[in-house]
């Protein structure tokens, strides 16, 4: 039987938040400890983290320590799951430069999850060519460890699909089937796939978009951010009747309380009034704290030796190099151009 790998990984542009937690995480630790796969890469992506901030690397840099305390909190075991840095694999780029023969630059400016970044991140006339580029960087990430499933939220749909056009691609033209197409693999509910952030239901809670409730959040920061929230604006005294409809925190009850019967009673006499916003808020503080609160605690202790963080990242970079190197070898050979293979 074919070998089932996953890859899969996050910017590191900032410590990582519930959607990211919901959206990806919370699979990955499912998927690692099924035991259905035979390996599974998880890659701290600094070189694209660097195409948005190219003069800010001390950003990226920081950002790095703080994703992987994020991974090893939530559950990821570096005995299971190879843990690495992109930049430390310089095989990747090799691939990124071949693949891009491949992909038109109207392909590329077609992206729908680019475009919209591209919007946000307000470049106006100076859309730096790598941020352009990334998506060809990452079908390079997948396709360099042969990842057959790839756990990401829904944003990362436009990037899967691109991935599995280059490997049909390179596999026709260089006669070869060397590369695998990817299947992107998205949790059950719908608003899992792409969580709001605490400002409102239309916005994806991102880290770039300083919008989100990070796993490393204290209970007074997540607390003070629930507070906060978006809710139904016309919704002034508590005996008024209130939406559901675009209201972020029963938004978040949906997909983060155990008891589903209490957010539909709760929901219902809400609509019906007599249901104040704080008394909801206290509700989802409590739902959330139930999963932050041990994950919290571990990352704490984590903290304390960021030496041990960073061997386990070596360890886990030299493995990913020795496999996208057996993947660059069958590539080079693919297109002919091993000239020393055989010396
Ligand atoms: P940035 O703003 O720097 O792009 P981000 O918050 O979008 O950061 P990424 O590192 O780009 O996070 O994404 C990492 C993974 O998390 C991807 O699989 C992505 O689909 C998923 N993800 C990101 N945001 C959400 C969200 N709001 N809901 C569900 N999944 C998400
Ligand atoms: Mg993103």
């Amino acid at each position: 039987m074919d070998k089932k790998i996953i890859l899969t990984g996050d910017r590191p542009t900032g410590r990582l938040h519930i959607g990211h937690y919901i959206g990806s995480l919370r699979n990955r630790v499912e998927l690692q400890n099924s035991n259905k796969f035979n390996e599974i890469f998880v890659m701290i992506a600094d070189a694209q983290a660097l195409t948005d901030n190219a003069k800010n690397p001390k950003k990226v840099q920081e950002n790095v320590l703080e994703v992987a305390l994020d991974y090893l909190a939530v559950g990821l075991n570096p005995e299971k799951t190879t843990i690495f840095i992109q930049s430390q694999v310089p095989q990747l780029a090799e691939l990124s430069q071949y693949y891009a023969n491949l992909v038109s630059i109207s392909r590329l400016e077609r992206n729908p999850t680019v475009k919209t970044e591209i919007k946000q991140k307000n470049f106006g006339e100076s859309v730096p060519s790598g941020f352009v580029f990334y998506p060809i960087s990452q079908a390079a990430d997948i396709t360099a460890f042969k990842a057959t499933t790839i756990p990401v939220g829904e944003d990362q749909a436009p990037m899967i699909e691109l991935t599995r056009e280059i490997a049909r691609s390179f596999n026709q033209t260089y006669g070869s089937n060397v590369l695998v197409e990817p299947e992107m693999f998205l949790a059950e509910e719908g608003i899992s796939r792409r969580l709001p952030g605490i400002d409102g239901i239309n916005s994806k809670m991102s880290k770039s978009l300083n919008n989100g409730i990070y796993l490393a959040d204290s209970y007074e920061e997540m607390k003070a951010k629930v507070m906060k929230m978006y809710t139904d604006p016309d919704h002034i005294r508590v005996e008024d009747p209130g939406k559901i409809e675009g209201n972020v925190v029963f938004a978040y009850l949906d997909v983060f309380a155990k008891d589903k019967q209490k957010v539909e009673e709760m929901k219902a006499h809400y609509q019906k009034g007599g249901l104040g916003d704080v008394a909801v808020k206290m509700y989802l503080v409590e739902v959330l704290d139930e999963i932050l609160k041990p994950i919290r605690e571990k990352r704490e202790e984590l903290a304390k030796n960021p030496e041990e963080v960073y061997k386990m990242l070596a360890i886990g970079s030299e493995k990913a190099r020795a496999k996208a190197q057996e993947t660059l070898e069958e590539v080079k050979d693919a297109m002919q151009i091993n000239y020393f293979k055989d010396l």
